[in-house]
Parts: C-alpha cells; sequence; structure tokens
C-alpha cells in the first residue's frame, strides 16, 4: 500500500517496496511515479494520462478498482489489482492505494483463454469433419436401402425365403445407418452454428398429422394404439419452420413408439394456452417411463439415460437435436415421467 497526497508519495509499506524491488520505503517514495509503470498500459493507453484519471475517479466516488501494470525497479512489468480509496489525511484529501500481485491469477487466467480457444477449434473442426462425412455417407447409402428395397419387393424377380430375409435384413441396417448418419448430421451442423431455420405461419395440426403419417408405418408394426383427436382441429396457427417442427415431432413419436411395449398407447394432443402466448403439442406414451435423476441427462448429445445397456437401438442425438431446434424456434421442450408408467413429452411453440 500507499497513500498519494498532492500527486507525491506519502508514505508506502514494506510490501511495496520489496515487490518493486526497491531497498528502503525513502528510496521508494522518493522515486517518480512514472517510473514505476510502463510508458503504456495493456489497453495501450498512456500511463500518466490514465493514472490521472483513475486518480480523478476515486476522488469523485470515493472508491476506485481497477487493473494497472506496475514495473520493477529492474524493468521487468507485471499486473496488479488496485483499489483507490480517498480519505482526509492530515488536513487534505490523500489517496489511500492498495495493490496486489496477480501475476499468478493472470497467468492461469492466460493458458485457460488458450486452452479453451484450441478446445473451441478442434470442436468446429470436428463437427465441420461430422458434417462432410455425413453428407459423402448419405449417397451411397440410399444405393443400398433402395436397390434392397427393390429386391424385397421381388420387382427384379422372384426371391426364395432365405434371400427374402437377407435383402430385408440389409434394407433394415441401411434405413439404421442412414437415420444415424442423418441425426449426425443435423447434430454437427447445429453444433457448427451452420443451420438454418425458415420460420413461417403454419398450422399445428398439419404438423402433427404429417409427422404421424411418417411414423404410421412403425406405429402398425409395433401394435401401438394412436390416439390423436380430430376436435381439437380449430386451433391458431403457430411461428415455426415447418420441416424442423415435422422432425421434432416425428424424433418424439418415434421415441413413444420404441420405449413402449406391443399394444401400448401413445396419446397426441394440442393445447392452448391463453397465457403466455405459447400453442402446446403434447406427446405422451405408457411405455417405460424415464427415472427422474436421468430428466436432464437425456437431453445431452449421445446420453442414452436408462436405455445405456438395452436392446432398444438408439444413439442418444434425437433429444438433443429436437431441443435446440425447438429453441431455435423460440420455443421450449418440456418433460413429465414415471418410471415404469410412462412419458409425456411437452413441446411449447409461439402461436403466430
Ligand atoms: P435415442 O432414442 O437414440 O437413445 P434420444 O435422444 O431420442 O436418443 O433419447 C435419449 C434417451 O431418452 C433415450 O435413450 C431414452 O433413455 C430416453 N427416452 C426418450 N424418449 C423416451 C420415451 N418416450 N420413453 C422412455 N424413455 C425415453
Amino acid at each position: 500500500m500507499w497513500l498519494i497526497l498532492s500527486n507525491k508519495f506519502e508514505i508506502c509499506n514494506d510490501a511495496a517496496v520489496n515487490v518493486l524491488g526497491y531497498t528502503t520505503q525513502e528510496e521508494l517514495t522518493s522515486t517518480h511515479p512514472s517510473a514505476l509503470s510502463p510508458p503504456l498500459q495493456a489497453d495501450g493507453a498512456d500511463s500518466f494520462v490514465k493514472a490521472e484519471q483513475m486518480m480523478r475517479t476515486a476522488l469523485d466516488k470515493g472508491y476506485h478498482r481497477f487493473e494497472w501494470t506496475h514495473r520493477k525497479k529492474s524493468g521487468e512489468d507485471f499486473p496488479v489489482e488496485v483499489t483507490l480509496t480517498a480519505i482526509p489525511y492530515e488536513g487534505e484529501i490523500g489517496i489511500y492505494c492498495v495493490w496486489r500481485d496477480v501475476s499468478a491469477r493472470k497467468k492461469i487466467e492466460d493458458k485457460l483463454i488458450y486452452a479453451s480457444d484450441v478446445a473451441e477449434e478442434a470442436n468446429m473442426a470436428k463437427s465441420k469433419f461430422l458434417a462432410l462425412m455425413s453428407h459423402e455417407l448419405r449417397t451411397p447409402l440410399n444405393a443400398v436401402i433402395g436397390f434392397s428395397e427393390l429386391l424385397a419387393l421381388q420387382a427384379l424377380g422372384p426371391l426364395n425365403e432365405k434371400q427374402t430375409s437377407i435383402v430385408t435384413n440389409i434394407h433394415r441396417g441401411g434405413t439404421l445407418l442412414l437415420n444415424l448418419v442423418n441425426d449426425l448430421l443435423d447434430f454437427a451442423k447445429i453444433e457448427s452454428g451452420q443451420f438454418d431455420i425458415d420460420i413461417q405461419t403454419v398450422d399445428p395440426c398439419e404438423i402433427v398429422e404429417t409427422a404421424i403419417s411418417i411414423v404410421q408405418r412403425d406405429v402398425r408394426f409395433n401394435d401401438i394404439n394412436l390416439h390423436w383427436s380430430a376436435e381439437t382441429k380449430s386451433l391458431r396457427p403457430i411461428k415455426a419452420d415447418k420441416f424442423r417442427a415435422v422432425q421434432s415431432m416425428v424424433n418424439l413419436l418415434s421415441n413413444a413408439i420404441k420405449y413402449n411395449e406391443s399394444g401400448g398407447n401413445l396419446w397426441v394432443e394440442l393445447l392452448e394456452m391463453e397465457k403466455d402466448g405459447f400453442l402446446t403439442i403434447s406427446v405422451e406414451d405408457d411405455g417405460c417411463g424415464i427415472k427422474s435423476e436421468d430428466f436432464e441427462n437425456i437431453f445431452i448429445a449421445f446420453n442414452r439415460g436408462n436405455q445405456k445397456h438395452s436392446h432398444i437401438e438408439g444413439t442418444g442425438l434425437g433429444l438433443n437435436v429436437t431441443k435446440r431446434l425447438i429453441e431455435a424456434m423460440k420455443g421450449r421442450v418440456r418433460l413429465e415421467s414415471t418410471w415404469g408408467v410412462g412419458s409425456t413429452f411437452l413441446v411449447d411453440l409461439p402461436k403466430a
């Protein structure tokens, strides 16, 4: 610490003498203040001009705190944190100055900033790589799926039972892989900020019905009872990206089907929320449910909650992508679930 009176050092303590590399208090207090700082501060400001400003602020406000660069007698510069307090001293207003060497903290901060920049760059590179690879993978995959479907339909000639079974497996495997690649592509695009959202005024029923038509085959295949009532159809339109809203609903519906038993129920409902200007699409199932400790985890990419080791196929990307898409549309996703009883995913989207 030191005390400044009329722009001169009045007194200082031993710590200031030692840190700055002087021998006595007298030697330090008789040194001109300009010798204790480099000509320019870290922000490029002239030290003398800035010191004047800082002291004026302390005198005006009674107190001022800021960072400063000091210069040791040896010529070495180091960062300090300074507090200036205006105090009455022998009939004058003096400035009581306390400063602390923050070199160690600064070094750690610099290292952290560097590490975070490196991590950010690596993350961007990973996302770009994923986006590129996913794109390149889709073309040959579509050929595998298309041709195996043609074969399975026996459009190119009759197949025996064994051949049909093999071709059906090729088709199923190709479709699973394509879903995975599509999820990865979306995830990579969202991660690297390279995806567009085209918000328009859309009919919520159309979104639900399009999504239902896409999962219809799985509904039948898994023997799920789907309840979607037509009475709720006279609803106000919403603001959303139609394609992305349908994609989000397909994700939720597919989960409600695959995490359910054969003969289970799936209820889809549209609810008007008069209060806060949102319309809610509710997707409810009476499947296995989700443990409360997983409510947040399952929205994290690649996290499969309680299904980590299950036989049900999945990547743990669907909910992460869904949540980010809905949030990009200024909506929100909520979850209510009881383990062993069922789950309800609620998607709120802004009304037009
Ligand atoms: P995936 O289904 O590919 O694992 P998601 O991101 O879609 O990935 O879901 C993450 C996890 O959330 C799932 O692995 C599962 O544990 C849980 N989950 C999602 N929807 C349901 C549901 N309707 N019922 C039970 N669990 C669900």
